[in-house]
C-alpha cells in the first residue's frame, strides 16, 4: 500500500524537499517523506539522491495530514502527495516574471469563425480557441503553443483579438464594513471566544449575512498576523464572493487556488501561499492541502456543496480533511451554510460541530420570499407553463423586475422516441438515453459525452414522426420566447457558460437590467446576490421525488431553498412558484415553510429508521469492466473473499450494479460496505485491499475502493 522508497544521501535534505533519484534505470524527481537511521534494504543494493531542490514544498503537519488522507482513503501515500502539488511544479520551469501582456477576443472571433479557419492551421486555431475561452496572457500562452508570437500576430492584424497592457489586479478601494447585527455579532462573539481547534456550523438562512460574518472574523485573524483559507464549492460560480472579498481586504494580498487557473497561475498563487505573502486565499476543494507559513482558521463556505467531494483519483472529502487540517493545525474550522449538509447537521446534535444560527435576513426590509405550489391540473399536463406562472412573469416584465426560471435539465429534451415502434435513441456505450441538443441539431449522452446528428428517420422502423419527451432549458428557453417575444432571455447551463467569463458577463448584464428572464439549471441556485430578482419559477421537480438515492431528497430540498433564496434579496419582496404534480408533498410543505430544522430532522429520523449514512459509515468497491459476464464472476468472487477476510463489524452488501450500470463502454457493479465504526471499516478496507492487489483476477478489471461515497 505505501509506495515509499529508501535511498541514501550525502548531503543536507529535509523532509518536504524534491529530489532526483534513480529509478529503475531512469532519473525520476521525488518528494523526502521522511529521514531514517536505518533502512531493511542491503547497503550495496541502496542507492543515493541525485540532486536535492531547494524548496521545502511542505511542512510536517502538511505530512501528517498526508497520511491520514492515505489511510483513511486506502490511497498510496505519493500519489496523495502528488494530488496536492502543482502540476507545473514538476516540470520545474519556475516563471516568476509578470506577465506584459494579456490577449482578449474581439467580437469577430467566435467559435463558428475558427470552424471555418482551414483545418491545416493547426495552430492559428488553438491558439484562437485557448484566446476565445478564457484569460491568456504572454506567460500562460507559452502552455499552448511554444512560440505563439506569429500566431499572435496573424490573428491581431486581421482584427481577431486584442493585446492589452497587463495591470496587476488594481487594489480596490477598502469599503466600509457593515454594522453587524445582533445575531451577526453574536456568533462572531462566539466565535472568536474559543481559541485552538473548534468546529463550528453556521446554519443562517439565504441572505443572513454569513459572508459578513466570515469576512468580520477573518478582519480578526488577519489582525493577529495569521492567514486564511476560504473554501468555495466551484470557483466559477461564485465570483461575487471574491469580489467581495478583494473589496473588503484591498489592503491584503488575497490569491486564489482552482482548476482553472494556468498552471503557472496557480504554482505562482501556492508559493505565495506557502510564503505567508498572501494572507487570504480562496480556493476549491484542492486548496485543501496548500502549504501555509500561519495559517489561523478554514471557513468553509456552502458546506452542503457536493463539489467538495473529488469524484476521481483520490476521492476525498475536501470538508472532513479540511477539519482534519485544523485538527493538526489546532485552529477553528468554520463551515455555513443555509441548508447544511445532513451529516454536519447530525454531528451537531452530538457536540462534534457546534451549531451557530443566523435566523433572519441581514439587509434592511428584506425578508425571504413567499413559496407557493402550483399543482398541476389534468388539463395542464402537457403545457410546461401554468397559466399562474406566465401570468406572474408577465407581471415581472411589467413592473421590470427580474425572473429566474429554474430547470434542473440542460438540452432540449431527455428522450427522443417513435411511437409507432417504441425504439428510444439511447447511448451505445451507456445505459442511457440520448438528450436531444435542438440548437446544434444533436443526440448527446450526458454520461459519455458522445455526439451525432439527429436523423429524422426511426432506426429501427423508419417512421420519420419521432418524438420527444419530457424537456430541458432548451425548450424551456424556446417556449418562452414564444410567449414573451420581446424579453430578453438568457438560457445558463453547462452548454452556455463554460468559463469564468461568460459567468461575469451574465452577472454584469443582470445587475445592469439587460435580462429580464434566466433559464437554467442549478448553476443559477449558487450564492448570487441580484437586487431586481423577485420571482423564481421551479419547472418539473418531481422526479427527484421518486429516485433510488437515498440522498435525494436532501439535494432537492437544497437546491429549492438555494434557489428561492435568490430572490427578494434586496426590499422588493420575492415569490417562488413551484410547479409539481405532487403539491401535498412533505418537502415541499417544507420547502414552503422554508423550515431546514425540521426538514433536517425529519430526514435524519427516516436515515436512522433506515439505518442510512451518517447512521453508517459506508464504503464501497467499483469494479469496471468491458465484460458483461467477467464482471459478474468477479463480483462473486469479491464477494467471497471480502466475506473470508471479514472479522469485524463490517457488513457487506451483495454485490449490485448501479443505476447507470454502463459508462463509456465499461459495465460496472458496485459492492457496498459499511459499518457502525469508522475505523473497523477502515481496518477492513486495508486487508480488503492487500487481498485485491495480489489477487490475480483483479489484474482483468478496472477497480477502486471509494471511502464515504456520496452517489450510489
Ligand atoms: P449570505 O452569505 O448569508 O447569503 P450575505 O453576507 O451575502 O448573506 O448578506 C446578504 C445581504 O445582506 C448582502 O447584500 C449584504 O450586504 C447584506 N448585509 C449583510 N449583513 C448586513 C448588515 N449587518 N447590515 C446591513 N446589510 C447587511
Ligand atoms: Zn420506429
Ligand atoms: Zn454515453
Amino acid at each position: 500500500m505505501d509506495d515509499l522508497f529508501d535511498y541514501s544521501c550525502d548531503r543536507p535534505v529535509s523532509i518536504g524537499q524534491y529530489v532526483v533519484v534513480p529509478f529503475a534505470g531512469r532519473q525520476l524527481v521525488g518528494i523526502v517523506v521522511d529521514i531514517t537511521d536505518s533502512t531493511n534494504i542491503d547497503p550495496k543494493k541502496l542507492k543515493k539522491i541525485i540532486r536535492v531542490d531547494e524548496e521545502v514544498l511542505f511542512d510536517k503537519s502538511l505530512f501528517q495530514l498526508f497520511r491520514f488522507v492515505s489511510k483513511y482513503y486506502i490511497y498510496p501515500i505519493g500519489q496523495t502527495i502528488h494530488t496536492a502539488l502543482p502540476t507545473k511544479i514538476r516540470k520545474d520551469a519556475d516563471n516568476k516574471k509578470p506577465p506584459l501582456y494579456q490577449y482578449s477576443p474581439s467580437l469577430l472571433l467566435t467559435k463558428n469563425y475558427i470552424d471555418t479557419m482551414p483545418a491545416k492551421k493547426r495552430n492559428l486555431k488553438k491558439l484562437a480557441l485557448a484566446i476565445l475561452n478564457g484569460s491568456i496572457n504572454d506567460i500562460n500562452i507559452k502552455e499552448i503553443i511554444k512560440t505563439p508570437k506569429q500566431y499572435i500576430q496573424e490573428l491581431m492584424a486581421i482584427n481577431l483579438i486584442h493585446r492589452e497592457e497587463f495591470v496587476q489586479q488594481k487594489k480596490l478601494q477598502d469599503t466600509e464594513s457593515k454594522i453587524l447585527n445582533t445575531d451577526q455579532q453574536q456568533v462572531v462573539a462566539n466565535i472568536l471566544k474559543n481559541d485552538g481547534f473548534y468546529p463550528w456550523l453556521i446554519y443562517g438562512i439565504t441572505g443572513s449575512g454569513k459572508t459578513e460574518v466570515y469576512m468580520a472574523l477573518i478582519d480578526e485573524y488577519l489582525k493577529q498576523a495569521g492567514q486564511v483559507l476560504v473554501m468555495v464549492p466551484e470557483i466559477n460560480l461564485t465570483p461575487q464572493l471574491e469580489e467581495r472579498f478583494r473589496k473588503r481586504f484591498a489592503m491584503y494580498e488575497i490569491v486564489s487556488l482552482h482548476s482553472h487557473l494556468s498552471d503557472s497561475e496557480r504554482l505562482d498563487n501556492w508559493r505565495r501561499a506557502k510564503s505567508g505573502e498572501a494572507q487570504i486565499v480562496i480556493g476549491t476543494r484542492l486548496s485543501v492541502f496548500t502549504p501555509f507559513k500561519s495559517l489561523r482558521a478554514i471557513i468553509i463556505d456552502e458546506e452542503h456543496d457536493a463539489s467538495y467531494k473529488q469524484q476521481d483519483r483520490l476521492r476525498y472529502h475536501a470538508k472532513d480533511v479540511a477539519m482534519m487540517r485544523a485538527k493538526l493545525l489546532n485552529i477553528p474550522y468554520i463551515a455555513g451554510s443555509a441548508t447544511p449538509s445532513l451529516e454536519s447537521w447530525y454531528l451537531t446534535k452530538n457536540k462534534k460541530l457546534q451549531l451557530v444560527r443566523l435566523p433572519k435576513r441581514a439587509s434592511k426590509n428584506a425578508t425571504l420570499p413567499s413559496v407557493r405550489l402550483i399543482q398541476k391540473d389534468i388539463k395542464q399536463q402537457n403545457s410546461i407553463f401554468s397559466d399562474y406562472l406566465i401570468e406572474s412573469i408577465t407581471n415581472r416584465l411589467e413592473k421590470k423586475e427580474q425572473t429566474i426560471i429554474f430547470i434542473n435539465r440542460r438540452g432540449y429534451a431527455p428522450v427522443l422516441f417513435c411511437a409507432s415502434c417504441t425504439w428510444s435513441a439511447h447511448c451505445k456505450l451507456c445505459s442511457s438515453p440520448l438528450v436531444v441538443h435542438k440548437k446544434t441539431n444533436q443526440l448527446r449522452c450526458h454520461h459519455c459525452d458522445y455526439r451525432r446528428k439527429i436523423h429524422v428517420e426511426c432506426e429501427q422502423c423508419g417512421n420519420i414522426d419521432l418524438m420527444t419527451l419530457g424537456q430541458g432549458t432548451q425548450r424551456v428557453e424556446e417556449i418562452l420566447m414564444e410567449y414573451f417575444p420581446l424579453a430578453r432571455i438568457k438560457r445558463v447551463d453547462r452548454d452556455t457558460i463554460k468559463t469564468k467569463k461568460d459567468l461575469d458577463k451574465l452577472y454584469e448584464a443582470m445587475l445592469k437590467e439587460e435580462i429580464d428572464i434566466l433559464v437554467g439549471t442549478q448553476m443559477l441556485s449558487k450564492g448570487h446576490d441580484f437586487p431586481k430578482l423577485t420571482l423564481v419559477g421551479v419547472i418539473d421537480p418531481d422526479h427527484a421525488l421518486f429516485s433510488h438515492d437515498f440522498r435525494a431528497s436532501e439535494k432537492l430540498f437544497s437546491q429549492l431553498v438555494q434557489v428561492a433564496g435568490r430572490s427578494g434579496r434586496d426590499n422588493i419582496p420575492g415569490e417562488v412558484l413551484i410547479q409539481t404534480n405532487f403539491s401535498k408533498h412533505p418537502l415541499y410543505d417544507a420547502v414552503r415553510s422554508q423550515n431546514y430544522e425540521s426538514f433536517a430532522d425529519e430526514e435524519l429520523a427516516l436515515r436512522k429508521a433506515l439505518s442510512f449514512p451518517p447512521f453508517v459509515h459506508h464504503s464501497v468497491l467499483k469494479v469496471e469492466s468491458k465484460w458483461n459476464s467477467l464482471l459478474q464472476t468477479i463480483m462473486s468472487e469479491l464477494y467471497d473473499i471480502a466475506n473470508l477476510i471479514n472479522d469485524s463489524d463490517v457488513r457487506i452488501h451483495h454485490p449490485a450494479r448501479p443505476f447507470i450500470d454502463k459508462v463509456n463502454g465499461m459495465e460496472r457493479a458496485h459492492m457496498f460496505m459499511e459499518s457502525h465504526s469508522r475505523i473497523e471499516l477502515n481496518q477492513f478496507l486495508i486487508k480488503l485491499k492487500s487481498a485485491l492487489i495480489g489477487n490475480e483476477i483483479m489484474k482483468k478489471v478496472r477497480f477502486y475502493l471509494e471511502v464515504d461515497p456520496i452517489d450510489i
